[in-house]
């Protein structure tokens, strides 16, 4: 047992404090914890047990076939017999039965099912039972690997104030964490412009990941540990008079962002009078309360993704009309940005075939072109959204395009979608079409992109990632996702330029305008929207109402002439502390 305060070092990905229990989610060998399921989801929880096996049987047929073609005939017969284990009664309905008696999560049921199966094999009499041994470990463990992507945490079960110490935490995890329960996520792995810090950051919850905790989870006395968001450390076993303190800083801090947050004024211009919209990019649509307590002038980015990544399937056409609907009715007067399902990468599906990681990355069938291919799928949303437009200013918005042609071809899909509607009598209106501009590519096309959509939306996330070939959700290669690349920023100002001069409007809906020290740069090329993290809505207007467009246009000027990344951003960091003091600063940075 490790006795005695003490901490370990981590990087940090989102800023805060939080105090409060450990809760282990999985560990480097993924542990499987035992979870309690509610009557509710009993069925849920079989039907993620079932595609979990049937995503297995699948992989280990396409694996015989192969084998075969390649003439290893034994290894064949191996893999034919454990396609016949997976048709076995035992792991089908037998194991089906066994969640629902014991209402547990289906891979801690399915691990000691398997364990006593294996158990009873090894103890029978025939050798040949001793032989399948291996057999049913190998089929376990395929199953165990895709039960456990799918996992969903239990959230709703959690004590408050957990700090959830796992591996690595995808964005669909992230998703369904609330404030209230969760303060804090403590992982191995993770970037810091990942969909989960986005999303970390969005809500406000302190992240802090590459911190070596496998070696310490069994070992710790303590449950209660410390996040310390600001240094990037997480204290194990802490001293009352730790505690104590970072109580007293936690408080402290929440005075000063509260103080900070309560100018929430709409209509924002610069000192000099220049109106910039501020937009909110909007992940889940849960609860309205905090996202209006920001006051955005509307959505400039709606992930929708999220409604597939939460649900774990593609909702229907009516889940997604309403969940439109809501969103809408909630921003009546205001602009809303409805970005079609933009999958692949840290965004996948598990369970699903078309929509698993491997299939994306290696087909590069991804976000827009993904769904160019399943047009169905992408027809349905369609008209989902034009039947929501008729409760707000909604708009549509392409990600990841990366050519005219699927442009043309997006357009052709959109007004089938629109036929359809007005052939089954339902009431539309035109709305507008919106190019995300996230690949190299697409920046240095974006003139004739321009020419044939309404407006143009920056997503620097992807940018910066393509542009620079680095990784975005890795840790490791983090200290070289350099958003001051000058590349980079000769990259946006293309862009604005080539929106500009079509005459339409020109956003940013990338994490770059949710960062105070990119306001300056990105006002001082004309563009005058931006999209960013709820939270970050009352820091980022406070630059804007206190710079004016020369100062931002010198700064834009100043940034362009330069060389290195380091000097770009020495330039951004001393302008933006003419606006905004170092204490508020820390918060966000
Ligand atoms: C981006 O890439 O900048 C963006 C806004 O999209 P996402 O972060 O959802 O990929
Ligand atoms: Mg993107």
């Amino acid at each position: 047992m490790l006795e005695g305060e003490f901490e370990l070092a981590g990087t940090v990905l989102s800023r805060g404090i939080a105090i409060g229990s450990m809760f282990v989610l999985d560990s480097e060998e993924n542990l499987i914890s035992e979870v309690a399921i509610s009557e509710g989801q009993i069925e849920l929880e079989i039907e993620r047990y079932r595609n979990a096996l049937l995503q297995s049987r699948h992989d280990i047929e396409q694996l015989k076939v192969k084998l075969e073609n390649e003439g290893i005939s034994e290894g064949a017969l191996v893999l034919e017999a454990h396609v016949h284990i997976t048709f076995d009664p035992l792991l089908n309905a037998k194991m089906e039965d066994e969640i629902r008696k014991t209402s547990k999560n289906a891979e801690f049921v399915f691990q000691n099912f398997m364990q006593k199966y294996s158990n009873r094999l090894k103890e029978s009499l025939h050798p040949s039972f001793h032989e399948r041994v291996e057999d049913v470990y190998d089929i376990t463990k395929r199953v165990l690997e895709y039960l456990h992507k799918s996992c969903k945490l239990p959230f709703d079960n959690l004590p408050e104030n957990a700090i959830i110490v796992c591996h690595s935490m995808t964005p669909s995890k992230a998703a369904e964490a609330s404030c209230r329960t969760s303060c804090a996520f403590v992982t191995n792995h993770g970037g810091r412009m990942s969909h989960t810090a986005i999303i970390a950051r969005a809500k406000g919850i302190p992240y802090v990941t590459h911190v070596d905790v496998s070696q310490v989870f069994s070992k710790i006395v303590e449950k209660v540990i410390i996040v310390d968001g600001f240094q990037g450390k997480i204290i194990f076993n802490p001293k009352e008079k730790t505690i104590e303190q970072y109580n007293a800083l936690q408080k402290k801090f929440k005075l000063q962002f509260d103080r900070f947050q309560s100018d929430n004024s709409t209509g924002v211009k610069t000192r000099d009078g220049t109106k910039v919209s501020l937009l909110a990019n909007v992940e889940i649509i849960d609860d309205f309360s905090e996202l209006k307590s920001f006051h955005p002038e509307g959505v400039g980015l709606f992930r929708t993704e999220y409604l597939i990544l939460r649900k774990g399937s593609i909702p229907s056409e009516d889940e997604q009309y309403f969940a439109y609907k809501k969103l809408c009715l909630n921003m009546k007067d205001y602009p809303v940005v409805i970005r079609v399902f933009d999958l692949g990468l840290d965004k996948v599906v598990h369970g699903f075939q078309a929509l698993s990681s491997d299939i994306m990355t290696k087909d590069g069938s991804r976000t827009l072109r993904f769904l160019l291919n399943e047009q169905e799928l992408f027809i349905s949303q369609v008209r989902a959204i034009l039947k929501a437009s008729l409760h707000a200013d909604v708009r549509i918005l392409l990600p990841m395009i990366s050519t005219l042609s699927e442009l043309r071809h997006a357009k052709e899909l959109i007004e089938i979608a629109r036929t359809s509607l007005l052939d089954d009598g339902i009431l539309i209106r035109n709305i507008k079409l919106g190019c995300m501009i996230e690949l190299p590519c697409a920046a240095m096309i974006s003139d004739q992109l321009a020419k044939e959509c309404d407006f143009i939306s920056i997503g620097t996330n992807d940018l910066i990632q393509y542009a620079l070939a680095i990784d975005r959700t890795s840790y490791s290669a983090s200290s070289l996702f350099t958003t001051t690349h000058p590349g980079v920023m000769r990259l946006v100002k293309i862009i604005a330029e080539r929106g500009h001069n079509v005459g339409i409007p020109v956003c940013v809906c990338g994490e770059m305008a949710s960062d105070p020290r990119f306001v300056p740069f990105l006002l001082g090329l004309g563009i005058k929207e931006l999209s960013v993290s709820s939270r970050f809505l009352p820091i980022i207007r406070k630059v804007v109402q206190n710079i004016t467009l020369s100062d931002a246009k010198e700064v834009a000027k100043k940034v362009l002439e330069l060389s290195l990344a380091d000097e770009i951003h020495e330039i951004l960091v001393q302008s933006v502390q003419k606006y905004i003091p170092q204490s508020i600063m820390n918060h966000f940075l």
